[in-house]
């Protein structure tokens, strides 16, 4: 299979992070792309891991030097993927899972063609209010910022190949793992497609010459 790019994007607090990492810890065929921001790191968080945290003058340096396949600023922030880690992740033959906002999706899926785009979304505007106030990472201003951009962020969703509503966390994750299972199975994304069909017809001749020299 060629490995391909898949971007999860969703309004903040949503869910996408908790889906990605439930993703990653049973799936050997999937790697993350860390990004680079320069939003400060919350408690649990781990620098090169989670995020590569940077001042904005670094990333701004990151950026003129052309290393980010796409970068956006959302929330107030600078975030970006890194060309480096797409590559690094795909050439291990690894689909590369990024967590990307909408402006970072269409244009790394302009870049790479072949970006899956998934869309998750909360099931209803109080839950993601809950689940963006239990998380505990966001003071009044900041959570007033990310449910003000969630109105925007939703109506994008026309743009993405697959809408998974992230009700119950394990049927949620269950169906990005059968987007993920049925894109890896795309007849242009299987290995040597042609080769295998050519070898299966010429079995096929065999056992139908087979037949007629038996019959
Ligand atoms: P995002 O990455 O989209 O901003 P997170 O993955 O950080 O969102 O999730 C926000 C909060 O909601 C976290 O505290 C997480 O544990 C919780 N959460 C995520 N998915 C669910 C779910 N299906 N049911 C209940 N809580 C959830
Ligand atoms: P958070 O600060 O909650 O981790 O992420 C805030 C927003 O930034 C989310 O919409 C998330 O998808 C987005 N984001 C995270 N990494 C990147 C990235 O590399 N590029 C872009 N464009 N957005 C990102």
């Amino acid at each position: 299979m060629k490995p391909f790019p898949v971007i999860l994007s969703a309004p903040s607090g949503a869910g996408k992070t908790t889906i990605a990492r439930r993703l990653l810890e049973r799936r050997r065929d999937l790697g993350y792309s860390v990004s680079c921001t320069t939003r400060a790191r919350r408690t649990g968080e781990t620098d090169g891991q989670d995020y590569h945290f940077l001042s904005r003058e670094q990333f701004e340096v990151e950026r003129d030097a052309g290393a980010f396949a796409e970068w956006a600023e959302v929330h107030g922030a600078y975030y970006g993927t890194l060309r480096r880690e797409v590559e690094r992740v795909l050439a291990s033959g690894r689909l590369c899972l990024m967590d990307i906002d909408v402006q970072g999706a269409r244009q790394f899926a302009e870049a790479f063609p072949d970006t899956v785009l998934v869309f998750i979304l909360p099931p209803s505007g109080e839950v993601l209010l809950q689940r963006l106030t239990g998380r505990g990472s966001e003071d009044t201003e900041r959570l007033l910022v990310r449910m003000r951009n969630a109105k925007a962020e939703i109506g994008d969703v026309g743009r993405y190949h697959y809408v998974v509503v992230n009700d119950d966390l394990d049927r949620a994750v269950e169906r990005v793992a059968s987007i993920l299972d049925a894109e890896s199975v795309r007849h242009e994304r299987v290995h040597a497609l042609d080769e295998q069909v050519g070898a299966l017809i010429a079995q096929l001749e065999r056992e139908i010459n087979g037949i007629q020299q038996g019959g």
